[in-house]
C-alpha cells in the first residue's frame, strides 16, 4: 500500500490527509500526521473521502443526447459537438449568448483553464460559480471596508484568540476542525459567543449564545457598536491610525438604545451589554462568518457591519483577531482567486479595468471582453429571456443547489445547448445535451485553496476511470478545435506557472514551494516570498479602513396570514452541500435519513403535529413533502430543512430575491405554509418533468 499526501475535497479547511492506494485503487483515506490545518486529525467526511470517488460510480466515457436518450460517444465526436454548438449560440446571440460556470471543488489549475476559456475562446466575461451563493456577500463586503475579501488571518490565529465571535455559522457541522479547534480555545480559557437563530452544536456549547431574530442580523451589530460607542469602548488609537473618519457611521448610529437593539433583536439587553464589552476589551477576538450572515438580500451590508464592529474595537491585523468568512467548499476561495467571477481576471484584477484587459490580450494573445459579465444567476434568467443560448457547467449541480429550481430547471431546458462535466450523473447532468466524464482530485495534479488562503498541493494517486479527463486538458483540446492555441499545456504544473505569472498575488508561489512548506498563504509575492499568513498589519489594501454606515433591511419575504411560518435552510455534520460525494458513503448515509423538516416541539404541540409526522411544505415557489423532526434547536415559529437531500429539494421553497450588491439570493429566509399528509401518506417529491427533462439514460 502506498499512501500518497493530498488535501480532503470536502469543506474549506483544508485538512491533509493520506490517500491509501493499493492495486490501483484509493481503499482508505487517513490523516495526515503534523498537517498545519488539521493537526492529524479529520472530521467524519474527510474519512469517508474513498467513498466519494468510487469509480464504480463514475462516468466513464462522454455522453451525447439523442431522442431524449444518452449514448456513448467518442471524445473526438463530444468535443466537435460542443465547438459547433457553441460558435453556433454566438452566432445568434453574440458573444455574450453564452457562458461558464465554474466549480469550487475543481483544482485551481481547471478554474484558471475555464475562465481563460470564456475569455480568451469565448470572449465573454460571462463565468461564475457558487461562490455567488455563498460568499460573494463577504468578498464584496470587505473589498468596500478594507479592499480585500479574504480571511484576513489563519486558523491557527483560533489558537492565540481569547474570545472568539462566530456569527451565521454552524461550525462544528460545516468547518469541523475549525469548530474542534474553537472549542479547544474555549477549554483553555477563551470566551465563545455565538450568534445564531438555531440553537447550533457551538452555540449549546458557547459562553454566550445570543439567539437573534432570523434576519435581524444588522440591528444586532449596530446595536452592539453604538454600545461601545456609548460607552467610549471603541479603540480610538486604532481608529485614528488606520482608519477613515468614522464620524458617519457615530451619526448613524447615534440614539440606537440597548432596548430598542433588544427589541428589533429578540436578544435581552444585559446579553448584549455583555458581548459588546467582552469583544471590546478583549486583547484578541478573532471574528467569524458564514452562510447564516451572508445568504441574505442584505448580505453585502451584514458583514460590512461585522466589519464595522471588528474596526471600531481594533480587533484585526494582529494575531488572534481578525475578520474572517469561513468559506465553503474545498476550493471556493481559489476558484474567486482564479477570477472565475463575471468581474476580475486572476488574482482580483479588475475586469472592467483598460489596463487590466490590455495586459491580459497581450498574455493570452486575444482580445478581452470589453465588460463585466453576466452572474450564474444572471445567465439563468438570460436564458430564460431567450439572450443566453449555450452554457457549459463543469461540476456544480444547480438544479439541486441554486435558489427556485424549477425555475432553474426551466432555464436550463430554455438553452440550445448544454454541456456538463462531471463524475457521475447528478440532476443537472441529466439535462445536458453533452456530459463529459472528469477526473476526480485523486486522478490529477494540482492545487486547491483553503478559506485562509492557504495554496496547498493535491497529487495524482490513482489513474482515471475510463477515459475521464482533468477539466484544463478538455478545455485546452476544445479551445484548440475552437481555433486557439494558448491552452495547450502539457501538465499541470505548466498551468499553474502561468497563472502565477499573471496574477501578482501569486507570483512568487511554484509547486516546489508549495510542497516545501504545506502550501503557502496568498499574497505570495517577492515581497512576501514566505506568503502572507497575517493580512493588514501594517496598512490596509484601501489604506485607511473604511467603516460605513448601513441599516437594517428586513427579509423579502416575511411571515404573512397564508404562508405563517419563517423558512430557513441549514446543513447536517454528516453531508456535504447537495450530497453527491457524502451520499456514496454508506457509514454517512446511515447517520441521517433524507426528508427532514425541523419543528419545535411546542409550535408542534400547539398545532397537533408529531415527531417523523409526514408533511407538506410550501411556499410561493413550490412545495416539498418530507418528515417532521421536533428539536429546540429551532426558536418558535421557525422550520428548517438541509439542502443536501435530492429526494426532498428544500430549494423548491426558497427565494432568489438578491443582494443588489453581490447578488446573492436570499437563501436563508422566505415565509412557507405548513400542513399534514393524510394519515399513512408517506413523502414523495416527484422529480417532474418541469424539473428534469430527458432524465433517462
Ligand atoms: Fe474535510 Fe472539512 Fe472535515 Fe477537514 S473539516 S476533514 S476539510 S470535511
Amino acid at each position: 500500500m502506498q499512501v500518497i499526501p493530498s488535501i480532503c475535497t470536502f469543506c474549506g479547511v483544508g485538512c491533509g490527509i493520506g490517500l491509501r492506494v493499493e492495486h490501483g485503487r484509493v481503499v482508505g483515506v487517513e490523516p495526515q500526521p503534523g498537517h498545519p490545518v488539521s493537526q492529524g486529525q479529520l472530521c467524519a467526511k474527510g474519512w469517508s473521502t474513498s467513498f466519494a470517488i468510487d469509480p464504480a460510480n463514475r462516468l466513464r466515457e462522454p455522453l451525447i443526447k439523442e431522442h431524449g436518450q444518452f449514448r456513448p460517444a467518442t471524445w473526438d465526436e463530444a468535443l466537435e459537438r460542443i465547438a459547433s454548438e457553441f460558435r453556433a449560440a454566438q452566432e445568434t446571440a453574440g458573444a455574450d449568448g453564452v457562458g461558464v460556470i465554474s466549480c469550487a471543488r475543481a483544482t485551481n489549475e481547471d478554474n484558471y483553464a475555464a475562465q481563460k476559456f470564456a475569455r480568451a475562446v469565448l470572449g465573454t466575461n460571462n463565468v461564475d460559480h457558487c461562490a455567488r451563493i455563498c460568499h460573494s456577500p463577504s468578498v464584496a463586503g470587505l473589498a468596500r471596508t478594507l479592499g480585500s475579501g479574504a480571511m484576513t488571518n489563519s486558523i491557527a490565529d483560533i489558537d492565540l484568540a481569547e474570545l472568539i465571535l462566530v456569527i451565521g455559522a454552524d461550525v462544528t457541522e460545516n468547518h469541523a476542525m475549525i469548530g474542534a479547534r474553537m472549542l479547544r480555545a474555549q477549554a483553555r480559557g477563551a470566551k465563545l459567543v455565538v450568534i445564531d437563530p438555531r440553537k447550533t452544536r457551538l452555540a449549546r456549547l458557547a459562553d454566550i449564545h445570543l439567539q437573534l431574530r432570523l434576519g435581524s442580523n444588522v440591528a444586532l451589530l449596530n446595536g452592539l457598536l453604538q454600545i461601545i460607542f456609548a460607552n467610549g469602548w471603541e479603540n480610538a488609537a486604532f481608529l485614528a491610525e488606520r482608519c477613515e473618519d468614522i464620524t458617519p457611521l457615530r451619526r448613524h448610529l447615534a440614539g440606537i438604545t440597548p432596548e430598542q437593539t433588544s427589541a428589533a433583536t429578540g436578544i435581552p439587553v444585559a446579553d448584549l451589554l455583555r458581548v459588546a464589552e467582552l469583544f471590546s476589551h478583549s486583547p484578541a477576538a478573532f471574528t467569524a462568518w458564514g452562510m447564516g450572515i451572508t445568504q441574505f438580500q442584505s448580505g453585502t451590508n451584514n458583514v460590512i457591519a461585522v466589519s464595522n464592529l471588528a474596526l471600531a474595537c481594533g480587533q484585526v491585523g494582529r494575531p488572534g483577531t481578525g475578520i474572517n468568512p469561513l468559506r465553503g467548499q474545498n476550493n471556493v476561495q481559489g476558484a474567486c482567486d482564479m477570477g472565475c467571477l463575471p468581474n476580475v481576471y486572476p488574482g482580483y484584477q479588475q475586469a472592467d479595468a483598460p489596463a487590466v484587459q490590455a495586459k491580459f490580450a497581450q498574455a493570452w494573445g486575444a482580445p478581452m471582453p470589453a465588460r463585466p459579465g453576466l452572474t450564474s444567476l444572471g445567465m439563468t434568467r438570460a436564458a430564460l429571456d431567450g439572450n443566453l443560448r449555450a452554457l457549459m457547467i463543469i461540476g456544480e449541480d444547480p438544479v439541486v443547489t441554486d435558489p427556485d429550481q424549477r425555475q432553474v430547471a426551466r432555464s436550463l431546458q430554455a438553452l440550445d445547448f448544454l454541456v456538463v462535466f462531471e463524475l457521475t450523473l447528478t440532476e443537472t447532468a441529466k439535462m445536458a445535451d453533452v456530459v463529459l466524464p472528469a477526473a476526480s482530485f485523486v486522478e490529477k495534479d494540482g492545487t486547491f485553496t483553503n478559506c485562509e488562503r492557504r495554496v496547498q498541493r493535491i497529487r495524482k494517486a490513482v489513474g482515471a476511470p475510463g477515459t475521464a479527463r482533468c477539466d484544463w486538458q478538455i478545455l485546452g483540446d476544445l479551445a484548440a478545435r475552437m481555433g486557439y492555441a494558448g491552452m495547450d499545456w502539457d501538465s499541470a504544473e505548466a498551468v499553474f506557472d502561468e497563472m502565477a505569472a499573471v496574477a501578482p498575488i501569486f507570483s512568487a508561489m511554484s509547486y516546489a514551494e508549495l510542497d516545501a512548506r504545506h502550501g503557502l498563504h496568498w499574497p505570495c509575492d517577492a515581497e512576501h516570498p514566505q506568503g502572507s499568513p497575517l493580512l493588514h498589519a501594517q496598512s490596509f489594501p484601501l489604506g485607511r479602513a473604511r467603516l460605513i454606515p448601513v441599516s437594517q433591511v428586513e427579509p423579502a419575504e416575511c411571515p404573512d396570514a397564508e404562508y405563517p411560518w419563517l423558512f430557513t435552510t441549514h446543513r447536517f455534520h454528516f453531508h456535504y452541500n447537495c450530497g453527491s460525494m457524502t451520499r456514496k458513503s454508506p457509514l454517512l448515509e446511515r447517520e441521517t435519513p433524507a426528508g427532514l423538516v425541523l419543528m419545535n416541539p411546542l409550535d408542534a404541540a400547539e398545532h397537533g403535529y408529531a415527531d417523523l409526522q409526514a408533511v407538506r411544505v410550501s411556499s410561493r415557489r413550490g412545495a416539498v413533502e418530507a418528515r417532521l423532526q421536533l428539536t429546540d434547536d429551532l426558536p418558535r415559529g421557525m422550520l428548517a430543512m438541509p439542502y443536501h437531500f435530492r429526494e426532498a429539494p428544500c430549494n423548491r421553497l426558497t427565494n432568489d430575491a438578491m443582494d443588489p450588491v453581490s447578488k446573492m439570493p436570499e437563501l436563508k429566509a422566505c415565509a412557507v405554509a405548513i400542513e399534514p399528509l393524510p394519515a399513512g401518506a408517506a413523502p414523495h417529491n416527484r422529480i417532474d418533468a418541469s424539473e428534469v427533462a430527458h432524465a433517462s439514460l
